[in-house]
């Protein structure tokens, strides 16, 4: 058995480079983000479930695969729940890869990471954390259940000092809700300050039963977006806002980035020749690519 491929939905804008994926958890993540995109995916069903056969396997997939691209953890139920605490499937798998030369692209929201740095400094490593906010109240109602913005904050602030690359991802943007340049601005800076290299971002891109969803939720908030994307389209299960909007959002926010002397990219929406870096941080871990890609040529 190898290690799987990342499948990227290239109809739906994704331009990463080939990649390894690998969820530690399936079923509910327990952050329960109200925009979650993850619920369209089969694996998503069902209670937070930790997946202890993998530390049976991770060796030999390791192992069996001989292409040294990174490896993400993950893009499904986030790789740090609760449950990694006691069970640690993220931390084993980790060791293994970062024992066999994988470089690792770690995506969370959650603080727990900074478990795991230890293992991160054997191998190329890049770790990506998901703040859209700096403000509570907001973070609150749409993120519910995951770690405060001040301690994902504090997260990013200790993988940076030990010299490993961090990205923020800034994703979602939902406009009228966290899309205010003042709040922008006061996140983006205080990302700067921590240390973050490179800040990726993205609108909100609903998947079916967002809307109903949401109208329970808050009937006002609904009201608002729902006008904001009947324009929008459907791309691969993913609703779009309509362009025009989406690069204006974009271009209001991106000056903000560059201001702070910080790499930008746009995740999933088309507008490449905004990017200043690659959007999931493999940039950082570009030497093995490199020479992935030179062996390529010379076989
Ligand atoms: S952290 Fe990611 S996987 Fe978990 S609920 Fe939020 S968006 Fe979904």
């Amino acid at each position: 058995m190898k290690l799987p491929i990342f499948n990227a939905p290239r109809a739906g804008y994704c331009t990463c480079l080939p990649k390894y994926n690998l969820n530690t958890y399936l079923g509910r993540c327990a952050h329960a983000c109200i925009y979650c995109y993850a619920v369209k995916f089969p694996s998503f069903i069902g209670p937070t479930s930790p997946r202890l056969k993998l530390l049976d396997h991770i060796e030999s997939m390791a192992r069996d695969t001989q292409r040294k691209l990174p490896v993400m953890m993950s893009d499904c139920t986030d790789s740090y729940q609760p449950l990694e605490k006691e069970h640690k499937i993220t931390r084993r798998c980790a060791e293994v890869l970062a024992k066999h030369s994988f470089p690792l692209l770690i995506v969370t929201k959650s603080d727990s990471v900074t478990r795991d740095l230890d293992v991160f400094k054997q191998t190329p490593t890049v770790v990506s954390i998901t703040v859209t906010t700096l403000r509570e109240d907001i973070a609150s109602f749409i993120e519910p259940h995951a770690p405060s913005p001040d301690r994902r904050i504090s997260a990013l602030q200790k993988v940076a000092n030990k010299d490993i690359p961090v990205v923020a991802r800034i994703d979602p943007i939902i406009p009228t809700i966290n899309d205010d340049e003042k709040d922008f601005e006061r996140l983006v800076s205080t990302l700067a300050e921590v240390g973050v290299k490179q800040i990726t971002m993205a609108t909100m891109k609903p998947v079916k039963g967002f809307f109903s969803t949401l109208k329970q939720l808050n009937p006002e908030v609904y009201e608002r977006l729902f006008r904001l994307y009947a324009d929008g389209k459907w791309v691969v299960g993913y609703k779009y806002l309509r362009e025009e909007l989406r690069r204006k959002i974009l271009e209001k926010l991106r000056p903000i980035v560059l201001k702070h002397e910080l790499s930008f990219a746009s995740c999933r929406e088309g507008f490449s020749q905004l990017n200043t870096a690659l959007c999931d941080g493999t940039a950082y871990c570009r030497n093995l690519l490199n020479a992935y890609f030179d062996n390529l040529v010379k076989s």
